[in-house]
Parts: structure tokens; C-alpha cells; sequence
């Protein structure tokens, strides 16, 4: 492939694959009683450790590239953070990033950036923390922006499928490149391209939304359902797998439905899904069918709500949200 960002992806498909086998070891040693010590939680030193390995990346290949990501380390800093951190840096350790405690937390605050600029990266070291704990689905999510437009987009999805293969995704788009998906702790198969479906009629489209409907609104989307007729029950999943699942064509539809005025979506929870979505052929709008903005610092500010459809469907999509639009 002969575009522009050959060294960001081949760095970003390396520091998602390292963050993925670290989660991958942490969740699968959560227990009942790990998940009683609140202090320690598993999923916190997960997060810190995934996004401290590829900062560390990034910040080697890219140093002058700001990162946008979802922690920082100012906890791990504090005397009573101390244990803790002694736990990140373990985990570092064993995934190829030793380093010392201020090693650590510089990496973990290379991805301090709020800020827009010109050039970024947006980070979600473990998207679906919910799914993690429960061990189901969640996401490592790693997009570069630049001029405000997803360029590349990287998912590494450790529990969804892959087609004939056992469990691990990692799955990217380069922008005008289309769309890829190879399994995700063997890299040496090789990348088939990644098509959304063609369903055309409402009454069979499969739609997939959040497990919790504090993220996104359960019954809006059910009276969205109904309005097309639609036969199948949604499919609820956490994390930007659902990005995954609407771009290889398992659903037709992602709906995130705002629960509340006023929420402004995270750049950090889409940026990787949605080009991902774009390059299978698909379509991503807002609830009223504006573009996301990515200029806007850490956040949405300018959208309201997340659709990500096959393209097809998409306007007679957004008429039945509209219409079932809750009233105030
Ligand atoms: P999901 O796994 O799709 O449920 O989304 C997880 C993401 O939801 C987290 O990374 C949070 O940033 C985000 N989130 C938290 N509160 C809300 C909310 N009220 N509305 C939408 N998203 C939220
Ligand atoms: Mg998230």
C-alpha cells in the first residue's frame, strides 16, 4: 500500500498488538476477590500499563506528536499511588517497556494533550472497561488526525473473532486505503479487507448499541426498532467492537443515542472505529446527520450522539431516530 502514513501505521500496529497481549494477561487473572479490592482494580493498572506502552512508542517514533488519551499519571505520583505504580511498571516490565517509576509516569503523561492541533493522536488504552471486568468485549483504540481528519485508525479487539480463527482482532483503515482485519496475536497471517453489509430493507437490519444504557439510550432505540420494523434484537456489546461489527458487516447499524443533555462524546471513544466504519463503505454521522467534528479538543462538542450505519441505510435511519426523538 502506497500511502503517506506506512511508519505511523507499522508503529501503531505494534504498540496496539504490545497493548493488547498486556491486557490480554490482566484480564484473564481477574477474579472475584481482585475485583473486591477496589484500590487495585485490575482494569486501572490495565489502563495505565496499555496506554503507558504505547505512548512509549509513539513518543520514541513521533516525539513531536501531541496524544490525546484518556489518563494520566498524576494518581500514580502521589505517595499512596506508589504501590500501584510499582504494579504498572511490572506490567510494562514483562510487555517490552522496562523502565524506572518517572519512566512510567512520563509515558503515561505523553498522552496528557487536551488540546486541538494541526497533527494528533487520540488514545483509549481499554475502551469498554465494563466489557474488561466481565470479561467480554472491549477495545484498545489508537486514531491519528490530522487537519481534523482521521488518517489512520486502529481497534485491537482481544475477544472478538476472527472468521475462522480463534479470538483477537486487530483491524485499521488508512484513509482512501480502505479497511483491514488480521487476527491479532499472529501477525504473520495475512490482512483480508473488511466490507459493511448490504441490507437494504429496514425490517432486516441487525442494529448493535452499548450493554449499558447509561451510555447510550435503550428505550429511544428500541422506539427506533419499532418505527422500521425491525425483527432482530439488537446486539449489545461494549467498546468500539461495535465500530468492528458494523465495518465487517455482523451489524448494519451502531446507534448511540444520547441518555442526557448535555454529554459530550469523547474523541478517544470513536476516533479509531469511525474511520474504520468510513473505509468499509460505510457512513458515520451524528444523530442529525452532521460530520463528526475532531477539532474540538478532547471531545464531540459540535455533535450530538453517535450513528455509524452500512451507508445505505443511513438516512431512513436517521428519519426514525428524529422522529422517536424524546420530548425536552
Ligand atoms: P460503551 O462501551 O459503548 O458503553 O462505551 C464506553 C464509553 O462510554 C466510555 O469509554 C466512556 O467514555 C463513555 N461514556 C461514559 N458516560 C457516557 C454517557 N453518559 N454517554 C455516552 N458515553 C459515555
Ligand atoms: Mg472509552
Amino acid at each position: 500500500m502506497n500511502h503517506g502514513f506506512r511508519r505511523e501505521l507499522e508503529a501503531g500496529l505494534q504498540a496496539v498488538r504490545q497493548a493488547a497481549l498486556l491486557c490480554r494477561q490482566v484480564q484473564s487473572g481477574i477474579t472475584t476477590e481482585s475485583l473486591a479490592k477496589r484500590d487495585n482494580s485490575p482494569v486501572t493498572v490495565a489502563d495505565y500499563g496499555s496506554q503507558a506502552v504505547i505512548c512509549r512508542l509513539l513518543a520514541a517514533e513521533f516525539p513531536q506528536d501531541p496524544v490525546i488519551g484518556e489518563e494520566g499519571a498524576a494518581e500514580l505520583r502521589t505517595s499512596e499511588g506508589a504501590a500501584f505504580l510499582q504494579q504498572v511498571l511490572n506490567l510494562c516490565a514483562q510487555h517490552g517497556a522496562p523502565g524506572t517509576p518517572d519512566d512510567v509516569c512520563g509515558w503515561v503523561d505523553h498522552g496528557g494533550a487536551s488540546q486541538y492541533s494541526a497533527r494528533f493522536w487520540t488514545l483509549d488504552p481499554i475502551d469498554g472497561t465494563k466489557g474488561f471486568l466481565r470479561k467480554e468485549q472491549y477495545a484498545i483504540s489508537l486514531a491519528l488526525i490530522v487537519n481534523g481528519q482521521i488518517e489512520l485508525g486502529i481497534l485491537g479487539c482481544p475477544n472478538m473473532e476472527f472468521p475462522g480463527g480463534g479470538p483477537g482482532v486487530l483491524a485499521w483503515a488508512v484513509r482512501g486505503y480502505g479497511a483491514w482485519q488480521q487476527p491479532l496475536f499472529d501477525g504473520s497471517l495475512p490482512a483480508v479487507a473488511v466490507r459493511t453489509s448490504v441490507t437494504s430493507e429496514p425490517a432486516e437490519l441487525v442494529l448493535c448499541e452499548s450493554v449499558e444504557s447509561g451510555h447510550s439510550a435503550h428505550d429511544w432505540s428500541g422506539l427506533t426498532a419499532g418505527e422500521l420494523a425491525v425483527r432482530k434484537t439488537p446486539l449489545r456489546m461494549d467498546s468500539q467492537c461495535k465500530y468492528l461489527a458494523v465495518a465487517r458487516g455482523e451489524a448494519d447499524v451502531y446507534l448511540r443515542l444520547p441518555t442526557k443533555k448535555g454529554y459530550q462524546e469523547k474523541i478517544w471513544d470513536h476516533a479509531g472505529g469511525v474511520l474504520l466504519v468510513l473505509e468499509a463503505g460505510g457512513q458515520v454521522t451524528d444523530i442529525s446527520g452532521r460530520l463528526l467534528d475532531f477539532r474540538q479538543g478532547s471531545t464531540l462538542a459540535l455533535n450530538e450522539g453517535v450513528v455509524a450505519t452500512n451507508g445505505r441505510v443511513h438516512p431512513v435511519v436517521l428519519r426514525a431516530i428524529e422522529r422517536n426523538r424524546p420530548p425536552g
